[in-house]
């Protein structure tokens, strides 16, 4: 398939990220119905090439839990990525609208994103390298997909470059800068399904000095996110006004050059990251409402030592895991209702 911009007729905006936006689109001769990302980058045609080369390691990744791949190319000065569109969006989106999603749809949902990461890392030595819920897609069929996986390390690069956005779900390991493995990924995915499973971002709790719940918890929270101080207006202007703060943190933040976006929660960035590093991983909680698997799951998946941490393989293998692949459940019943 040989894709133009000329051929994409644009019918609704799908959402948007740090660095872009995506839109829903029909590529007009063929009548299929794309996502279409554009990636705001700031980079040599040179490097975009690279990057478009890189990007065609896609056509080959064929998987019933990764979104496939239509294509990508240049529009100047961005890069345009074109993929399955999933028409129940992604999963931060559908919690947000329903509340918390039950313990054995969030037991789905970890089969399939593990059983994706699996084929990823065995088939083609990928790292996802930034699994959240808004990378978790779902559709009408009762799918569940990943997307946005690191294919392009030109791409990564690039992204670093101009825009140094830090992500919240990121392993306390790679916080403290060490390699990328696939099990950074098994820590977003257990911070993922606990914020599923609460319908909240999980370190929001209260009760901690460190946090600030500016509406109490009946509020999704979401997770902060950082913009660094050639981004401050862009991230200002377009993000949520914090609904209340005290003076001081206001300014110890913009001391630091952060902005903060936050829905219930406000918390800076950098506490944010040293929380995690210091303090002990969140659970699923309260102990009565989950079964003993999940949370046994979770805990595996947030031990702090990556070291000792299963990876997505070793994960396939768990109590949990086995008994949701035969819990009969029908999401595409579920899909209808969301
Ligand atoms: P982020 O993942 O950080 O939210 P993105 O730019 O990757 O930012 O995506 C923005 C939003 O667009 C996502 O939150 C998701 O809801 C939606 N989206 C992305 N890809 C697709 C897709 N293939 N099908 C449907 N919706 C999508
Ligand atoms: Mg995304």
């Amino acid at each position: 398939l040989d894709l133009r911009n000329e051929d994409l007729r644009e019918i609704s905006e799908l959402g948007q990220g740090n660095g872009g936006s995506v839109k829903k689109v029909e590529h007009v001769p063929t009548k299929i119905i794309m996502a279409k990302k554009i990636v705001l980058i700031d980079a040599k045609p040179s490097v975009r090439k690279q990057i478009l080369r890189e990007l065609q390691i896609m056509h080959n990744c064929h998987s019933e839990h990764i979104v496939s791949f239509y294509g990508a190319f240049v529009s100047d000065p961005n890069i345009c990525i074109c993929m399955e569109c999933m028409d129940k969006g992604s999963l931060d989106g559908i919690y947000k609208r329903v509340g918390p999603i039950p313990i054995d749809i969030v037991g789905k949902i970890a089969t399939a994103v593990l059983e994706g990461l699996t084929y990823l890392y065995d088939v083609h030595r990928i790292i996802h390298r930034d699994i959240k819920p808004s990378n978790i897609l779902f559709n009408s069929q009762g799918q569940i997909k990943i997307c946005d996986f690191g294919v392009s390390g030109e791409l990564i690069n690039s992204i670093a470059d101009t825009f140094v956005g830090t992500s919240t779900y990121m392993s306390p390991e790679r916080i403290q800068g060490a390699q990328y493995t696939v099990k950074s990924d098994v820590w977003s995915l257990g911070i993922s399904l606990i914020e599923l499973a609460l319908g909240r971002f999980p370190f929001s709790d209260s009760g901690d000095s460190d946090f600030e719940d500016a509406e109490g918890t009946l509020s999704p929270s979401r997770p902060p996110s950082m913009a660094v101080p050639h981004s401050l207006s862009a991230a200002s202007s377009g993000g949520t006004t914090p609904k209340s703060t005290t003076t001081s943190r206001k300014d110890k933040r913009k001391s630091m050059g952060v902005s903060l976006q936050g829905g219930g929660m406000m918390m800076s960035i950098l506490e944010l990251l040293q929380h995690i590093v210091n303090e002990p991983a969140p659970k699923l909680t309260p102990e009565d409402r989950y079964p003993a698997d999940a949370r046994e799951f979770v805990d595996a998946c947030l031990l702090k030592d990556p070291l000792t941490r299963p990876t997505p393989k070793d994960l396939l293998k768990y109590g949990w895991v086995e008994r949701s692949r035969t819990t009969e459940l029908d999401l595409k019943a579920w899909a209808d209702t969301i």
